[in-house]
């Protein structure tokens, strides 16, 4: 159980004290959600694949269980984004509707994954060909953005198709930023990291990097960067009606990145 509420300069290392998620919930003035709320969200998110969960496990369909916390209270943030448990993916809430900003600090809502959750989902790159499962859609067909490979567990290629056509219907001047895209698959770690990034499942993708900012191409540093966005936030808004979070509200900002985590939309927007 590693909830964040305050960030504190120990022996040089940042080091995270345990607490109830309502604080961080709260201070982006959004409802408050408790773990419970957040653990429903993700069985609803990913009904092909979670059956329930109760105080200690969260219970696969296939019969897998997973522990919820694993009793860690004192993460580093480098531990907490290395070494997540269940309960540390809610540990920054997603801002689904505010306005982009500059973020607080190390607050990366969804950047923390529970590898062994999505590994079980959508497989693993580095043991399997995941292409079998990957479906080519056309992008933004109306303006001729060329074809992405996404995977189809969890119907991520139908929401990313339903996304790319409301992006099409966009005025001309918002193409721009949407193609050429960057990548979606790649079998990767997270640059500087040992976490699996999100293209690594065929989950994410990044849309032209002419206009995207990200924390280690621009001034700043992993301790301060400063954040940047041109991507406008009604592109932002079409992705995470369907179930996409974009990178430009993290702490280490990668605006051209959006990745399937329904489970940190409110329903409304899912
Ligand atoms: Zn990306």
């Amino acid at each position: 159980m590693t909830f964040l509420r305050a960030a504190l300069l120990v022996a040089g290392a940042l080091v995270f004290s345990s607490t109830h998620p309502l604080q961080a919930e709260q201070s982006y003035g959004t409802p408050p959600l408790n773990l419970k709320d957040h653990l429903t969200r993700l069985m609803q998110a990913y009904p092909d694949w979670i059956q329930g969960f109760d105080d200690q496990t969260l219970i696969m369909k296939d019969g897998r269980k997973f522990a919820i916390s694993d009793q860690s209270t004192d993460k580093t943030f480098n531990e907490l984004l290395a070494q997540p448990d269940i309960d540390d993916m809610f540990y920054a809430v997603y801002p689904a509707g505010t306005t982009p900003h500059q973020p607080e600090e190390n607050n990366d809502p969804g950047r923390v994954r529970f590898e062994p959750l999505f590994v079980a989902m959508y497989g693993d790159c580095n043991k399997q060909r995941l292409v079998g499962r990957f479906r080519t859609i056309n992008w933004l067909p109306r303006h001729q953005g060329g074809r992405v490979s996404m995977t189809t567990v969890n119907g991520v290629d139908k929401a990313l198709e339903a996304a790319s056509r409301e992006l099409d219907n966009l005025p001309d001047g918002f193409v721009k930023f949407l193609k050429p895209t960057s990548g979606t698959f790649n079998c990767r770690k997270i640059a500087g990291s040992t976490a699996r990034s999100m293209h690594a499942y065929g989950a994410a993708i990044d849309i032209n990097d002419k206009f995207g900012d990200y924390w280690r191409r621009t001034q700043g540093s992993a301790k301060n960067p400063k954040w940047k966005n041109q991507v406008p936030i009604e592109i932002v808004r079409i992705f995470e009606r369907h179930g996409f979070i974009w990178g430009g509200y993290w702490y280490h900002y990668d605006t051209m990145h959006f990745e399937y985590r329904p489970e940190l939309l409110p329903s409304r927007t899912r």
